[in-house]
């Protein structure tokens, strides 16, 4: 195994190996660009070091062999005395991780090279302030020095001098502070700074390895979902100075604009500064077009630089550069962040300037990006004052009066308020503000915070981790950095998308991307135009690709009108207790109350033209295309008022001595039908099974809803499901009175419906047993939200709220297996019941239709295991088409 990678040996395929740095650094030595020559220490290595507490033995020698060829090539020694070598040490994982872990410059400055570094560059001052950032950087990431003594001693000998900055201070101030430095080293650390050259890399080496498994690495990982083994790569670089006077500086470049993929000269550049300078913000740079003028030579090979790049990355670069007394070297390259609207023109560019195919094309995208392109979103020409900015946790724009408890949320919001909802933290105890709210806004937590992952559950707006926004919740305010004091009842707007917080009401508009699938684009801004020109020709490209069907989960005609325009292939899921709302819920009671065969007979006739009149309005919308109708599933309860309220009621009643007889018998059926785990009762078709006559009325109406749109020379494609169910025998039963239904109103109506009864897999039962189900059903749905429920053990409705968070912070998932299928888990079962289902019937339909259906890490998981469609929400359809053109792509 090898250890040390010297930058011509590697290439950018290699980031597991070398890191993102190390390979795309290896890419551009190998592409004869001019990068300052080093070498890289693989993840390998740092995975050993991080699993033993030590190298590997072989590594040593590896980077003894790699150190040499660097000072032969560069002609002097790690820190020769009259000629120094000096190197950085930087970290670099697979994933970017910007800020994360540890670096330090200057390495093989000593008290001996001092001179000599001065010497060379005919520059005392440059020589010392390069001694005193090594010390600094060196005492505070490798020695654990806390930082602020640097700084201190730094500002103390500014305030001796009365000047303001750094630059104002001369070699001999500079020299003075290195002496401190050295003091604050040998008092801090019981040992004097390490003036062997070798052993300061050494040191500074097993300090990145190190610096891997801090807590706020560890943390940023967590938010980021990257793997927390996989390891830092080392780059050991020989140092490029850009620092050395006006013919040198540094810089950042893109080699297109990275928010609207036009071509064009995008960076900043900073004369006569280091990379440090620049983060720091200590001058202010110049845009990098200002460079021609600057330095004619260096701007034009770097234009040249940038070109070659584009070309052979075929993507928008990134790029980290350095002028050393008008010699250019390249620092770092990758293909380099975007927003989600960029993304999407910069794929369909890359197509036009024939760099890349409409296949790689979709995978320069992604569903999350589109679907924050179709959040509605503020007008940001109209946006009032920036209160702050926190941590972009669950996209959408949201606008409302800021409260500071969940009580006032959702009081207010009862009595038509709009309200946000702003507290340091959420907890569980704070769900029903969080329903209530427009939106959520945190002064504290990440991406991970109870209120992100609820709020994202919930598909609510949140801000979250504001820290410079100071939250009182007892006072009930918020107070801005600039002294702004937010109040209770006082108008805050909240994006999402962008972690901005506004005060006072910034204007909403609907999100151009929504207008396009709406049917509802008119020409006019430009920008707006492109942007929907790109969408438009990618779903294009996904469409043409994918093998995945993408239905709708939509129960009435508006939804499914709507559905079709995001261009829905059918509904994969009518739920139809969604039909039993508002003032039908009264004639559910009435049948769930029915003491005789007469009186079910009545509730039952009464729902069967309501019933029939909501299918055909379904039909027609979905005319020519499949309609999955589900029939009933939720526990009857749900259809009855509150235990709990309605026995405060009697009891009050009966104190009066007015009880009435009605109430009193409700009460007994609500308590009669109270179950302790109601998802695990009498629902689904074990309602079909006890309750005589439910399920045959249900399918009557889809028979004669389908009958009806016959006759009226329409193509209805009605599907029958069945939900929970376990064995074979229950769909037996049920089907055998469904197809005899059907039979009466065919021979009734003269119609062939060619209606087909299928069920739903999503007890693990069923997905186990799911050979013998195939027998009674000629397709399958899989509920993965029950089937998940069943296969983990957690409520649906309960853990989200309460221990997922924690679950989510020690890392047990990276995401909610409610949101993104277990692929182990529930997955596996699902692969299984796919295989034994076809293995009985091989052209048993298969789809989806829990809330995976629409989720784009899920939606690659049903095309691998051979599903023919997903279905979800009318909404996510784009997404689902997006995603599966990728999954085939
Ligand atoms: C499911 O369980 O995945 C499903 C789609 O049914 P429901 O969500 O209605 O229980
Ligand atoms: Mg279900």
């Amino acid at each position: 195994q090898k250890f040390v990678y010297d930058f011509t040996e590697g290439n950018k395929d290699l980031k597991d190996l070398l890191g993102g740095k190390g390979a795309n650094l290896a890419e551009m030595t190998n592409l004869g660009l001019p990068v300052p020559p080093g070498f890289t220490i693989t993840t390998e290595a740092c995975k050993v070091y991080l699993a033993s507490g030590a190298e590997p033995p072989e590594m040593r020698d590896e980077v003894s062999a790699h150190l040499d060829a660097l000072e032969a090539g560069m002609g002097k020694k790690l820190g020769q005395a009259d000629d120094p070598l000096l190197v950085s040490v930087r970290s670099g994982a697979k994933f970017s991780m910007p800020g994360m872990m540890d670096t330090v410059l200057n390495i093989g400055l000593s008290d001996a090279s001092v001179a000599g570094l001065a010497a060379q560059a005919g520059n005392e001052r440059f020589a010392w302030d390069s001694y005193r950032r090594l010390i600094q950087m060196f005492g505070k990431t490798v020695l654990g020095v806390d930082g602020e003594l640097f700084e201190e001693a730094l500002e103390e000998t500014k305030r001796a001098k009365g000047v303001t900055t750094d630059v104002d201070l001369d070699a001999a101030d500079l020299q003075r502070l290195v002496e401190e430095f050295k003091g604050i080293v040998s008092k801090e650390t019981g040992r004097d700074f390490p003036q062997e050259p070798r052993e300061q890399m050494d040191l500074a080496i097993r300090a990145v390895f190190e610096s891997w498994n801090t807590d706020r690495a560890k943390l940023y990982r967590r938010q980021e979902r990257i793997p927390g083994d996989l390891g830092t790569a080392v780059n050991v670089c020989s140092m490029v100075f850009g620092n050395l006077g006006p013919d040198s500086g540094t810089g950042v470049a893109f080699t297109r604009d990275p928010a609207s993929g036009h071509a064009g000269v995008y960076g900043d550049y900073l004369q006569n500064a280091q990379g440090e300078d620049v983060v720091a913000g200590i001058r202010n740079t110049v845009p990098l077009a200002d460079l021609e003028q600057l330095d004619k030579a260096s701007y034009d090979q770097l234009m040249q630089i940038m070109q070659t790049l584009e070309t052979h990355y075929k993507d928008l670069c990134d790029i980290e550069f350095t002028i050393e007394r008008g010699k250019l070297w390249m620092l770092q390259t990758r293909v380099g962040k975007r927003t989600a609207g960029a993304a999407f023109r910069i794929a369909t560019q890359l197509v036009d300037q024939g760099l890349i195919d409409e296949a790689e094309a979709l995978q320069r995208v992604s569903g999350a990006q589109l679907a924050q392109l179709m959040f509605p979103r503020f007008d940001e020409k109209a946006a009032t004052e920036l209160l702050g900015r926190g941590i972009a946790a669950s996209p959408g724009a949201a606008v409302g009066k800021a409260v500071f408890d969940s009580y006032t949320a959702v009081k207010w919001s009862r009595s038509g308020e709009k309200v946000i909802l702003i507290r340091r933290e959420t907890n569980p105890d704070d769900l029903n503000g969080m329903i209530a709210a427009e939106g959520i806004l945190t002064s504290r937590g990440g991406k991970t915070s109870h209120a992100a992952v609820v709020a994202r559950g919930m598909g609510k707006t949140c801000v979250c981790g504001a820290e410079e926004l100071e939250v009182d919740t007892k006072r009930r305010r918020m107070t801005a950095p600039g002294g702004v004091v937010i109040e209770e009842g006082d108008v805050v707007s909240i994006d999402g998308s962008s972690g901005k917080v506004y005060l006072g009401e910034v204007p909403v508009v609907p999100s151009p991307v929504v207008e396009y699938f709406e049917g509802r684009m008119h020409a006019g801004a430009d920008d707006a135009d492109e942007l929907v020109q790109a969408v438009h020709r990618m779903m294009a490209y996904a469409d043409r690709t994918r093998r995945l069907r993408v239905r709708a989960n939509a129960d009435n005609a508006e939804d499914a009108a709507r559905a079709r325009r995001f261009g829905a292939q059918g509904i994969g899921l009518c739920r139809t207790e969604h039909m039993f709302l508002g003032e039908r819920r009264e004639m559910v009671e009435r049948l769930i109350l029915a003491d005789t065969d007469a009186d079910r007979d009545a509730a039952l006739d009464a729902l069967l033209p309501l019933q029939k009149a909501d299918f055909v309005e379904l039909f027609e919308a979905m005319d020519g295309l499949p309609v999955t109708v589900r029939l009933l599933d939720p526990p009857l309860h749900e259809f009855l008022p509150d235990i709990t309220e309605l026995s405060v009621r009697v009891a009050l009643a009966e104190a009066r001595q007015d009880a009435n007889e009605n109430d009193l018998r409700l009460l007994q059926a609500v308590h009669k039908l109270h179950e302790q785990n109601p998802m695990l009762g009498l629902r689904g078709v074990r309602l079909g099974l006890v309750i005589p006559g439910l399920f045959a009325m249900q399918v009557r109406a889809i028979a004669e809803a389908a009958a009806e749109r016959k006759n009226a020379k329409g193509d209805p494609r009605a599907e029958v499901m069945i939900p929970l169910v376990g064995t074979v025998q229950e769909l037996e039963i049920v089907r055998e009175e469904a197809d005899q239904v059907i039979a009466e109103v065919e021979a009734a109506t003269g119609t062939n419906l060619k209606l087909t009864i299928g069920t739903m897999i999503e007890l693990p039962r069923a997905a186990l047993t799911a050979g013998q189900i195939a027998e009674a059903a000629e397709f399958f749905s899989f509920g993965t939200n029950d089937l998940t429920q069943t296969v983990w053990g957690f409520s649906r409705d309960d853990v989200e709220a309460s221990f997922f968070t924690a679950y989510l912070e020690k890392g047990i998932f990276g995401v909610s297996p409610f949101e993104t299928i277990d692929r182990d888990g529930v997955g596996s079962l699902v692969r299984e019941a796919v295989k034994a289902g076809r293995a009985t019937r091989p052209d048993l339909k298969l789809g989806v239709c829990g809330e995976h259906g629409g989720d784009p890490e899920s939606v690659h998981f049903f095309h691998e295991v051979g599903l023919d469609y997903v279905s979800c929400s009318p909404f996510r359809i784009p997404v689902a088409r997006l995603e599966a053109g990728r999954a085939a792509a």
